[in-house]
């Protein structure tokens, strides 16, 4: 038997969804589980939270899913959970099946609703980061990361042999609206000339001038890396901005939602199963209203308060490397 005071847990992933959200399922689970603690799936979320949409979770469940990129809860976005009647709906569902602890698998944005939910209805809560974007305070990584940096660049390593064999130029928009990780991963990986990102912005006169300079060291094909920002499509944008100033010709690929699927990489399933495992036994140990994240390939815990009211800068270094390397 357990020494914990929890008896049943509840599990659920949120917000986007990202590759390796299934490891971390299944660890949490199994860890739970041979603690003789039960465990209720919430489906899609803070949607399935409102909606009462949960399902009891045994060890078999947890079969054959390591390697499945996506989440077998689902996952979800509710407008409704940021409005506190509709978190004491979600409370109350909770208390009606006996959940006495929650494990959050999610980005910033759902650590902000587990923080409200937690607080306002005094459930214990934990945090695992995932998330493709990376840009989770506190931890170095994020669960779908590496997954979703290794899949854009197989598309880019694909577009660089086009790009060679008709001396073009490409601009390639990866994921991350506010955040440039994926983008300066990428860019460093795959050999970009320049890398964008809300952090990093530079001048369609500066591309141009940058292009024309490594075509005349004798440059015949460029890669350009762009995050999507805000406004997704915005390579469409750019590419017209270079012709319009310089005649130059560059072909444009939206990478899209093929970067959130696929099979999770070896890194992403450990990192799933470390972090999972930890908040299990976090919880169970008592604690509360923190995230399992990693530094320097250290397990640590970190308050949710300071997850979600720091931002994580990006990596700029990354980027400087980028342009020095492909010259
Ligand atoms: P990703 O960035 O990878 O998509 P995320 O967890 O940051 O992951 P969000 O869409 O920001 O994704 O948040 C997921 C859900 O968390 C939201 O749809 C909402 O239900 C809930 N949430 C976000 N912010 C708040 C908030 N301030 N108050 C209450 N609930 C929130």
């Amino acid at each position: 038997m357990t020494t914990s005071s929890l008896k049943k847990i509840g599990v659920y992933t949120s917000g986007g969804d990202a590759p390796g959200m299934n490891p971390a399922i299944r660890a949490a689970v199994r860890t739970a589980l041979s603690q003789k603690v039960e465990v209720v799936g919430i489906l899609n979320g803070y949607v399935g939270m409102i909606e009462n949409r949960m399902i009891t979770l045994q060890m078999r469940d947890m079969a054959n899913i390591i390697q499945r990129g996506g989440t077998i809860l689902k996952t979800g976005r509710s407008a409704e959970f940021m409005k506190p009647e509709y978190r004491a709906t979600a409370a109350n569902n909770l208390k009606a099946q006996g959940i006495d602890g929650l494990i959050c698998i999610g980005g910033d944005g759902s650590f902000r609703g587990a923080q409200l939910l937690g607080a306002e209805h005094k459930i214990p809560i934990i945090g695992i980061p995932g998330t493709i974007d990376n840009d989770v305070y506190g931890t170095d990584d994020t669960i779908g990361f590496d997954t979703a940096v290794n899949t854009a660049l197989q598309a880019i390593d694909k577009i660089r042999d086009t790009a060679d064999s008709h001396d073009r130029i490409f601009i390639v928009e990866v994921m991350g609206r506010n955040s440039g990780w994926i983008a300066s991963h990428v860019g460093l990986a795959g050999g970009a000339e320049e890398i964008l990102t809300a952090e990093n912005i530079i001048s369609v006169d500066k591309i141009v001038e940058n292009l024309k300079n490594s075509r005349a060291r004798g440059k015949t094909s460029s890669i350009i890396i762009t995050a999507e920002g805000q406004k997704p499509g915005r390579a469409y944008d750019l590419s017209d901005a270079i012709r319009k100033k310089s005649g130059l010709d560059a072909k444009v690929c939206i990478l899209g939602h093929q970067q959130r699927g696929g099979t999770p990489s070896a890194h992403d399933r450990i990192l799933a199963s470390r972090l999972a495992n930890a908040a299990v036994e976090a919880l169970l140990a008592g604690r509360n209203n923190t995230m399992i994240g990693v530094q320097a390939d250290k397990l640590v815990e970190i308050p949710l308060d300071l997850v979600t009211s720091k931002e994580k800068p990006g990596d700029k270094t990354l980027i400087h490397l980028a342009r020095l390397l492909s010259i």
